[in-house]
């Protein structure tokens, strides 16, 4: 596949957002080169001047299994975020599931069986990178290596189960990094039934990869105590759709003001309470790109590489050798913008032609969720 006349090409790179390039070479699902003016044999996309991006990362939700979600009891939800530019999605924990186990031999099991499920279910070429056990009180290091060594490769959000003393939370965060667990802490007020208050004392105690949701899921820290999380931990710090949005942009300012955009990270930690958004990361990247006064390219990265990044996945980043997996985005027709990044900038939601997982055109040529993009690629 060859894609050509892109008119802006946003990297997900966060220290080089913006690629001076208006073609993608793909081969064998990945990205070939990136110039100008390449050519090649096979499919040729004519872009139309639209922008591309990375597929974007939702470094937040709560699957449980097949594209079925019990908390809103919605059939088909994972297919609809790849309408809204999602091609990745990276579990926090299947904590939806009816009757979820809490013992040990319950909760590897569960682990393991949504590792194994999603590894080889994939909606509408979406990688869901699910199994993520919930750190529960009877837990050993033997029960976390048993995890790794299976392939799981996540812990869900410490702080859903039981563990909620900082001296558990620390305990239990180093048996699962030493399993080759990466981690995410919940952050902020209880969230679903059974859930604890995790702040200052547990975040710093965990040093998690991750630390989710700092303007809350649902319910945020004050502005002052996760300043105080964000000066005291160096790793990621994640702000979700379903948040608190007067403390995102707290973070937001927090992370610029300390030069560390590289730390930011975006979810959307649906399906929730509060539903299911297919639009969720965009409709973030847009917000903070727009309220938050962010460069659009930055808000990108922090909905793709930044994530790549933290996560250790090779997605995320539009680069040669990387998965072709490339979202075609412009401005909707009837906005103020004149292109994607005009139209983010404004806090439009920008209006997707085509989604490209692995080489493949998954969505083509309009998103059925997004306004109509004003520019649409065509096969030439
Ligand atoms: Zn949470």
């Amino acid at each position: 596949m060859l894609i050509k006349n892109i008119g802006l090409m946003f990297s997900g790179d966060v220290a080089n957002p913006v690629l001076d390039a208006d073609s993608i070479l793909v081969e064998g699902g990945r990205i070939a080169a990136i110039g100008r003016g390449l050519q090649g044999a096979g499919a040729v996309w004519d872009a139309k001047g639209c922008a591309v991006m990375p597929g974007l990362i939702d470094n937040h939700v709560h699957p449980a299994f097949g594209d079925w979600t019990p908390r809103q009891n919605q059939l088909g939800w994972i297919e609809a975020f790849v309408q809204g530019g999602v091609t990745t999605m990276l579990s926090a924990g299947e904590v939806h599931i009816p009757g979820r186990p809490k013992d040990p031999v319950g909760v590897k099991a569960l682990a393991i069986a949504a590792q194994r499920c999603f590894s080889a279910f994939r909606p509408l070429g979406a990688k869901v990178i699910a199994g993520a056990p919930v750190a529960e009180r009877g837990m050993t290091a033997a029960d976390y290596a048993e995890c790794g060594a299976a392939g799981v490769q996540l812990l869900g959000e410490i702080g859903l189960g039981s563990i909620r003393e900082p001296e558990e939370v620390a305990q239990h965060a180093a048996w699962a990094r030493a399993a080759g667990l990466n981690m995410m802490i919940h952050c902020g007020g209880p969230s679903i039934a059974g859930s604890n208050r995790m702040g200052f004392d547990q975040v710093v105690a965990a040093d998690a990869d991750i630390v989710a949701h700092i303007n809350g899921g649902p319910t945020s820290l004050s502005a002052e105590e996760l300043t105080r999380v964000m000066a005291a931990t160096t790793r990621a710090i994640e702000i979700v759709h379903n948040g608190n949005p007067r403390t995102a942009l707290h973070a937001l300012n927090t992370l610029r003001e300390m030069g560390r955009l590289d730390r930011l990270v975006l979810g959307t930690d649906s399906p929730a309470g509060s539903g299911v958004q297919p639009l969720g990361v965009l409709r973030t990247v847009s917000f903070l790109a727009s309220v938050g006064g962010l460069d659009a390219g930055l808000a990108i990265a922090a909905g793709s590489g930044n994530i790549g990044k933290w996560r250790g996945l090779e997605q995320g980043v539009l680069a040669a050798g990387r998965p072709a997996d490339i979202v075609f985005i412009d401005a909707p027709i009837g906005g103020a913008g004149r292109d994607a990044s005009e139209s983010l900038a404004l806090g439009d939601l920008p209006g997707i032609g085509l989604v490209v997982i692995d080489g493949e055109v998954r969505v083509g040529a309009r998103s059925r969720n997004t306004p109509p993009a004003a520019r649409v690629p065509e096969l030439a």
